[in-house]
């Protein structure tokens, strides 16, 4: 895989032919504001190298773009007075994924903030949990 895929626009915000609010960056990661917040704060870590997904990046890259990520939560709680952080990545269009250059989203959270869990809670049969975790094991 190519470092850089010149159709990415994430791979183009890295390089700085895109504009972004960048607020962190080190020798792997760029860590920028989302267009489109979630809340406020939200912003996006990604890898210098480009990658599609979950699933296609080097595993290095991954860990730095995790404590990136974990950088940023540090400092949203502080700095922007939030009270939480979710972090979340989706992997594949079915997973919502529509950048397909890795990122992962640091959300700052607030008590009492409009998110909502993109689920229901509620107890699943004990047999298609145990199926689904024999599918599971190596
Ligand atoms: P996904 O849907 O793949 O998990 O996340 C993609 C995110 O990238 C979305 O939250 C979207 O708002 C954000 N986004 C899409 N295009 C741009 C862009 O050009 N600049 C920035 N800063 N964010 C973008
Ligand atoms: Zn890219």
């Amino acid at each position: 895989m190519a470092d850089t895929d010149p159709d990415c626009i994430f791979c183009k915000i890295v390089a700085g032919e895109l504009p972004s609010e960048r607020v962190d960056e080190d020798e792997n990661t760029v860590a920028f504001m989302d267009l489109n917040p979630a809340t406020r704060g939200h912003a996006l870590v990604v890898p210098r190298r480009h990658a599609k997904n979950l699933l296609d990046i080097d595993p290095e890259d991954l860990a730095a773009t995790i404590r990136a990520a974990q950088r940023l939560a540090r400092r949203a709680l502080p700095a922007l007075g939030a009270d939480g952080v979710n972090l979340m990545n989706s992997c594949g269009p079915a997973a919502w994924q529509t950048v397909f250059h890795l990122h992962l989203h640091v959300i700052p959270r607030y008590d009492g903030d409009p998110l909502k869990l993109p689920w229901i809670p509620q107890p699943g049969d004990s047999n298609e949990i145990a199926a689904a975790a024999a599918l599971l094991r190596a």
